[in-house]
């Protein structure tokens, strides 16, 4: 068995090596599970890293990334569908619920952006209640004040020069 001390925390023979191992990471009811990796690990402070000679980071790395897109991709699955479900255009969705850009919903829908949480609990609030939408077209009204501000420069030393 392969021991050293641990560079970590600085334990004495506490960072100890393992192979074969299996790892299964969950995200919102998936699963991707990596088999055969190797890395070390304190038995002290549990950190640990990937070994560096195998390709286990890479392939976890991987599996991990793969995982965040499905989750994306099933987000955005979501959105498109509970916005359709309203009869929203993607345009009238970013201007009445998520404002951004003119194509921040279809960036959403395509599972390429992870939509902001209150966005999403917004959109399952109206799915759970459709009628809603009414109440939320009336109060959109004048709810987003950028922009909604005139301003004019003073010149004083005009004004001064003047009186
Ligand atoms: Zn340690």
């Amino acid at each position: 068995m392969k021991v050293k001390n641990c560079y970590i925390c600085g334990a004495p023979d506490a960072l100890h090596y393992f192979e074969g191992r299996s790892e299964t990471m969950r995200v919102k009811g998936m699963e991707r599970r990596v088999d055969n990796l190797s890395g070390w690990e304190c038995h002290e402070c549990g950190d640990g890293f990937w070994d560096p000679d195998t390709d286990s980071a890479d392939r976890y790395g991987e599996a991990g990334d793969e995982l965040v897109i499905a989750a994306q991709k099933m987000i955005g699955a979501e959105m498109k569908r509970i916005r359709r479900k309203l009869h929203l255009t993607q345009k009238e969705a970013v201007k009445l619920l998520s404002g951004g850009g003119h194509n921040a919903f279809s960036r959403y829908e395509r599972g390429e952006l992870l939509p902001p949480k209150p966005l999403v609990l917004l959109m399952r609030l109206l799915d759970r209640h459709p009628h809603l939408l009414a109440d939320a077209e009336d109060l959109a009204e004048g709810a987003d004040m950028r922009g909604a501000f005139t301003y004019t420069v003073n010149n004083d030393a005009e004004a001064l020069k003047a009186s």
